[in-house]
């Protein structure tokens, strides 16, 4: 049999007066209503209320919380492991065809029955406009899961091209042994989702800790997984705080593997942590991350200015800066910027309404948290007091909410704080270079930052877009040529970075589903 023909999920417009915008305004009426939703952990598909309880708060008004939840304790974390290892042998041995229409079943439910709902989720919780909200947890979930079946699909057909005679070779891709640790971030439900399904569609089993930032949504997604007919202990819901419930999974000796999504701080952690384990496991873990970025435009003295000035806008800010791909430091040919780029820049940053994101006409919503509030402000001080100077924004309002205006930035100095740390806001910092140095500016770019996440090049010259490809061979994992570094598609841009940005295993295609499987070949002689 093969699965059937997938494709990514059409994005609905939420004009104004449309059916699409009627519903989403009733899941979030209702879900405002509602809240705070009590969320439990769940383990071997049993709720387990630990009475240790967490607060999620709404990062457009902090007085409300979307979730009061609870966090795992160290049993909890014990019998999510236990369990998850015990549920192992079933679920890998389920035939292929049911793992998959599970996960075709559940991206169904995704972008149906459950779309706004999930939606309301992901802008309530983490601040998400509606459009940024149906492009991560209606489209892009929906079309990792279905994707992911199709990759997988594709994975298991991979045999051996030869067998000599009167014999014949196979490859089994078996599950890791043990249980995968998935650690997902705030920014994408998708994500969220994505973690704890990779591993779980090659058949292994899973403890899934979300990010404390998106519990609710990422509770409806274990939902949504349970409906579709995953079996209890498949994949384990263990909410709560990260240090104790990460380093007690990754010191278990069935630990397998690590799905992970967060900052690079962790994540270095994490891979230490791993190091110092070694002994204690059976068997190599695989350790899969995506990181930070420090992503960059690059604008060419041949590039179209409007187009070069809108993408600008939309990379940098959309989410207000909050993806990891986001456009952070922009390099600009002295001639684009003075004849007309930087007045369009501004024009267009200063048509952007921020508020909260009930309201469908703000373009941008909060920073998530208060920490988060409290950092971006702090770079956006820091490049002030180094000299750059704040072309338009720079003030924040956190009375309410965490709200911060897009910020941007100039500066004479390419190597200023701002131009090299990972902010994770909406600031873009700019240096204008002369026209002539374009190639001295990809050098500066491939070596102001640590990280190699993505990075887009604007140019109607071929020989532009050709040398800075050249240059930047190792700057970024996803390159757009004349749009925005943001908005990778599943199954079209496969996703990450390498250096400080990750592992590039590449989410959303075929490679990341090496990582979970563990091959074994068989050779029979007739
Ligand atoms: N895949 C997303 C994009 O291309 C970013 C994901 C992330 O922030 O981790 O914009």
């Amino acid at each position: 049999f093969r699965v059937p023909a997938v494709d990514n999920e059409p994005m609905r417009s939420y004009g104004v007066g449309s059916a699409e915008r009627r519903s989403l305004e009733a899941a979030l009426a209702l879900m405002q209503q509602e809240l705070p939703f009590e969320v439990p952990c769940i383990v071997n598909g049993k709720p387990i209320t630990t009475g240790k309880l967490a607060k999620q708060p709404i990062p457009s008004n902090h007085a409300q919380h979307l979730c009061v939840y609870h966090e795992a304790d160290e049993s909890t974390v014990a019998s999510a492991i236990d369990g998850a290892l015990s549920a192992k042998a079933e679920w890998e041995a389920m035939p292929w065809n049911d793992r998959a229409s599970i996960f075709l079943r559940a991206a169904e439910l995704v972008s149906g029955k459950y779309r706004y709902k999930l939606m309301a989720a992901t802008m309530l919780g983490q601040g998400k406009n509606a459009w940024q909200a149906e492009i991560d947890a209606a489209a892009e979930l929906s079309d990792f899961l279905r994707f992911g079946v199709k990759f997988v699909e594709e994975l298991y057909a991979q045999q051996p091209p030869k067998n000599a005679a009167g014999s014949w070779n196979r490859v089994e891709y078996r599950a890791l042994e043990g249980f995968v640790l998935a650690v997902s971030p705030f920014n994408f439900t998708a994500i969220g989702g994505n973690l704890p399904a990779v591993p779980a569609i090659v058949g292994n089993t899973v403890v899934w800790k979300p990010s404390p930032a998106a519990t609710y949504s990422n509770y409806l997604i274990y939902q949504i997984f349970t409906e579709a007919g995953i079996p209890p202990g498949v994949i384990q819901f263990v909410p709560g705080p990260p240090p104790e419930v990460v380093a007690q999974a990754i010191s278990h000796p069935s630990f397998a593997a690590l799905h992970f999504t967060g900052s690079t701080f962790i994540f270095k952690k994490l891979w230490k942590d791993i190091a110092a384990n070694i002994d204690k496991y059976k068997g190599y873990p695989r350790i899969v991350g995506e990181t930070g970025g420090k992503n960059f435009h690059i604008i060419h003295k041949s590039a179209d200015v409007r187009n070069a000035a809108l993408q600008t806008i939309r990379g940098g800010f959309e989410y207000q800066g909050q993806k990891c791909s986001a456009l952070s430091r922009l390099y600009v040919s002295s001639s684009v910027w003075s004849s007309g780029f930087k007045d369009m820049l501004l024009s267009e940053a200063a048509k952007i309404t921020v508020g909260p994101p009930s309201d469908f006409s703000n373009f941008l919503g909060p920073v998530i948290g208060r920490p988060a509030y409290d950092k971006i402000m702090g770079y956006i001080q820091k490049a002030k007091d180094a000299g750059g100077e704040v072309l338009i924004g720079g003030n924040g309002d956190d009375s309410k909410g965490y709200f911060i205006q897009p910020t941007i930035i100039l500066t004479k100095d390419p190597q200023s704080i701002t131009m090299k740390e990972e902010i994770f806001g909406p600031v873009i910092t700019i240096y204008v270079y002369d026209d002539a140095d374009y190639e001295k500016t990809l050098e500066l770019i491939d070596s102001t930052s640590p990280y190699a996440l993505t990075g887009a090049i604007f140019a109607t010259e071929r020989k532009a877009l050709l040398t800075a490809t050249n240059k930047l061979r190792n700057a970024a994992g996803n390159v757009y040529y004349n749009e925005k570094c943001t908005g990778a598609v599943v199954g079209q841009q496969p996703f990450g970075g390498g250096r400080a940005s990750g592992t590039n295993d590449k989410a959303g295609s075929i490679s990341i589903f090496y990582r979970f499987i563990s091959a074994r070949s068989v050779k029979e002689n007739f």
